[in-house]
């Protein structure tokens, strides 16, 4: 599902060149939970935003659902990021004017599919704010804004759900919630996961771990 090949990724800042992503290979089944830990600085969100086509790598391949990133127009790069790829980014992304059921529904006014305000509702309710559906991101907390991303990110119902610390700011209970969420999208509709975290708990609880450290990916 997820085929990367001597991947690497250097940001330049000045004169400086920084090797954020550092020859990483990694394949990924569909249907697979999987995790990458490691500590603050060591490329997990670079490696994630590579995955999902945000960024471009100045070495290595990656194939996301059988099209290679690089070779593809910008437009199936878009309907692929829209549609195959579900994204939960590591710092809220709500769109402030308009309100929680707005906000998932967001994704489906740039695709086709069918998908439509029962299935928010419905989203919602999974991620534990029904309630909060006519509530604009400023009258939310900090968790909530979080579950409300987490729910947008299935509205289009992807193959693929690349999470970015997505548990980071919520208290444990809510964090078991939304993994059980994760486990029932990954068991009942076959949705493979990639999740980024830095708590080891949270990753012991999926089937394979990855460990970033300075840009080089290991098998934890
Ligand atoms: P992590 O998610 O593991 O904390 P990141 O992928 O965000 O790590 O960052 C890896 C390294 O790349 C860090 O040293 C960070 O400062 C650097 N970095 C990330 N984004 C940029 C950027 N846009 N420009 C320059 N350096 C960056
Ligand atoms: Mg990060």
């Amino acid at each position: 599902m997820i085929k990367i090949k001597d991947l690497s990724k250097t940001y330049r800042a000045g004169k400086e060149l920084f090797k954020a992503v550092d020859n990483v290979s990694l394949a990924i089944k569909g249907g697979e939970f999987v995790s990458i830990v490691g500590h603050s600085g060591s490329g997990k969100t670079t490696l994630l935003s590579l995955m999902g086509g945000l960024t471009a790598p100045e070495a290595g391949s990656i194939t996301v659902a059988g099209e290679d990133l690089q070779e593809i127009s910008d437009d199936r790069l878009a309907a692929l990021r829209n549609s195959t790829l579900g994204f939960i980014y590591q710092f809220a992304s709500l769109m402030p004017t308009l309100t929680a059921l707005e906000n998932v529904l967001l994704p489906t006014m740039y695709s086709k599919g069918g998908r439509g305000r029962k299935d928010a509702v419905q989203l919602l309710e999974e991620v534990g704010l029904a309630d909060k559906a006519g509530a604009y991101p400023a009258e939310l907390s900090g968790g909530q804004q979080r579950r409300i991303a987490i729910a947008r990110a299935f509205i289009n119902e992807p193959q693929i759900i690349l999470a970015d610390e997505p548990t980071g700011d919520l208290d444990e209970d809510t964090e078991a919630e939304i993994m059980g969420f994760f486990r029932h999208m990954n068991r009942e509709r076959g949705v493979t996961f990639v999740i980024v975290t830095h708590n080891t708990a949270l990753a012991a609880t999926t089937n394979r771990t990855f460990r970033m450290t300075g840009g080089r990916l290991a098998v934890a």
